[in-house]
């Protein structure tokens, strides 16, 4: 006896068995029975939603003996019968991926020329329709723009923007959602039921995750559980069978994670990896429920939660025990982490201590509150003349060192008026160290300038302790940094990963956000003019407000203020170390040897 695979056996024959995709449905029957059927229709969607199954449907529906329009195809009919077996001379299916060229198209154009042998109409189906040829789809269009009464072409495709504009303006186009985790819930436990199988609903919770919205995928999962053997699916059955994370070790690492319980989180964590399981899928899953968490928080969102009931209730008590900045704070860290993860050497290692971050972060105030308190304190404070107000050292001299960061320098190219900088002689390492030092405490003079009375500074400071009243679209420096690195990260990789190198930043009275760099290499390609324009064009845009962006870096490390003056060995240094130059001399197989610098090293 041949084992006929559940997708095949349980494929949809009529417009009522199809999974889902009830408006695409109801449409397509309208169309019928209005008798405004396209001849050519285009069908989109992620596989295993239905794209084919409903165009052979279609096809029964156009060609149905039995009822004239057929809006419910009998299924019945002989027509319906050679469809749905595949025997019909007048339904040509063709694989687009296999079938590209040109040769095929004319082919397939000399056989529509004649009419349909037993059927009504002869219908075209190609699968997979974005891979045919350029010069395949130019055939095609000629027959497109004026179709034979008696042919109808239906095509179908997971990548609906690789077909020519013209193409796609000449075919009535439906796309397929994926199916929602409910719908596929039910349809595989009536499938199970029938197959004479028990699922536990965590069991088939898994699967229908699994599935990620597509029912043959789905499918043969299932396909792989029922020859597994056992009668009564457990969800560890599905756990082993098909190297799953269970969700229960899921919630319980989501937990452990909110709760600030590393030794939960850790054994989790061992237990994942002594299952030998997929790193990506499980950080996947895991910011898959901080996601559903976070949205459990937000009003509104419920319906892009795609979770069966059962799952979607547990996640739901678990996100009212905590705020919506600590699951979004979380979630960033964890986006943070699979990020890591995909440079990580030692991917444990990289989990472990990106966990330890994690649940450190609950203790973590962001500077932007305490900002407000400060900003509380001043302004409940009695207006005493600048001169009688004192504020505690320490903590004044935070503040000074991020707002006047006078051992920085600004860059030439902002500042209209640079302030003179004492220029570098060419010197020795040693020497250079010495230099740096001497900047260094030149900071402190300069800090209790600050305190002193009367001075402009003070004023400074608290002009700018004020609240920005924010334009509804506006967003802030300070509380939005990490959702702009993300923003810059999905047009920019390099430069998101430069401006998290940032040690500091902040908007200033000027309306200029500064950046901060101890180290200026972090930010030397940043700093260059035409990534400094792509990079104000990306701040304008994530802030909606006409900020300029300014990089403040010490000044002794910075080579474009010393102009040539710095010293030849440094420079060299630099260039020996230069990211271009490593790879060349990776690709070659070579090493740097002699380095020439100046004006003649050209
Ligand atoms: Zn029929």
């Amino acid at each position: 006896m041949s084992y006929l695979v559940l997708a095949r056996k349980s494929r949809p024959q009529t417009f009522s068995q199809v999974v889902g995709q009830r408006p695409v449905v109801r449409t397509l029957q309208n169309s019928i029975i209005r008798n405004r059927v396209a001849h050519a229709i285009l069908f989109s969607g992620v596989r295993g939603v239905g794209k084919t199954t409903i165009a052979r449907i279609m096809a029964k529906a156009i060609n149905c003996q039995a009822e004239e329009p057929a809006a419910r195809p009998c299924d019945q009919c002989p027509t319906c019968r050679e469809i749905a077996a595949g025997t019909s001379f007048d339904l040509t299916e063709i694989d687009g991926a296999s079938n590209r060229g040109i040769q095929e198209i004319r082919e397939l154009k000399e056989k529509i020329k004649f009419l349909p042998t037993s059927a009504k109409y002869r219908i075209i189906i190609i699968d997979e329709v974005h891979m045919l040829t350029t010069e395949a789809f130019n055939a095609l269009l000629k027959t497109l723009e004026e179709p034979p009464a008696h042919v109808y072409f239906m095509f179908a495709t997971t990548e609906i923007h690789k077909i020519p504009v013209t193409i796609l303006s000449r075919c009535q186009q439906y796309e397929l959602k994926r199916i929602s985790a409910g719908e596929l819930y039910d349809h595989f436990q009536k499938l199970a039921a029938m197959e004479g199988f028990e699922i536990e609903p965590a069991a088939l919770s898994l699967i229908v995750r699994e599935a990620g919205g597509s029912v043959r995928d789905g499918l043969s999962l299932l396909d792989q559980m029922f020859s597994f053997g056992e009668m009564r699916i457990s969800s560890q059955d599905v756990v082993e069978v098909l190297g799953l994370v269970s969700r229960e070790v899921l919630l319980q690492l989501t937990k452990g994670l909110l709760e600030g319980s590393l030794s939960v989180v850790l054994t989790s964590l061992a237990e994942i990896f002594n299952f030998g399981l997929d790193i990506k899928r499980f950080t996947e899953d895991l910011m898959g429920n901080f996601r559903t968490l976070l949205l459990c928080k937000i009003d509104g969102c419920a319906g892009l939660i795609d979770l069966p009931a059962e799952e979607l209730t547990e996640l739901q008590t678990l996100a009212a025990a905590y705020t919506r900045e600590t699951l979004h704070l979380k979630l960033a860290l964890l986006m943070a982490m699979a990020e890591e993860l995909r440079f990580a050497g030692q991917p444990r290692l990289t989990l472990e201590t990106s966990f330890v971050k994690i649940i450190e972060a609950d203790n973590v105030v962001p500077v932007s509150t305490l900002l407000g308190h400060l900003n509380q304190i001043l302004t409940s404070l009695p207006t005493y003349p600048p001169t009688s107000l004192v504020l505690p050292g320490p903590a004044t001299r935070v503040q000074v060192k991020e707002d006047e960061p006078t051992t920085a320098v600004p860059s030439p190219e902002i500042q209209q008026a640079p302030p003179p900088i004492p220029p570098i002689p060419p010197a020795s390492e040693e020497q250079e160290e010495n230099a740096i030092d001497a900047a260094a405490e030149q900071e402190e003079p300069i800090a209790e300038e600050l305190i002193a009375p009367d001075s402009a500074a003070y004023e400074k400071v608290d002009q700018e302790m004020k609240p920005v009243k924010l334009h509804p679209h506006e967003k802030d420096v300070r509380k939005d940094w990490l959702l702009f690195i993300n923003y810059v990260k999905e047009r920019n990789v390099w430069m998101a990963q430069d401006l998290q190198r940032a040690d500091s930043v902040r908007q200033d009275a000027e309306g200029q956000l500064q950046l901060s760099y101890t180290d200026a290499a972090n930010c030397s390609l940043l700093r260059q003019k035409e990534n400094r324009q792509i990079l104000n064009e990306f701040v304008v845009d994530f802030f909606q407000k006409p900020l300029k962006v300014r990089f403040i870096i010490p000044a002794a490390e910075d080579p474009a203020e010393t102009n040539g003056n710095e010293s030849p060995n440094r420079k060299r240094a630099q260039l020996a170390s230069d990211p271009l130059v490593v790879m060349a001399a990776e690709i070659f197989n070579g090493e740097v040897g002699d380095i020439r610098i100046g004006p003649h090293s050209r």
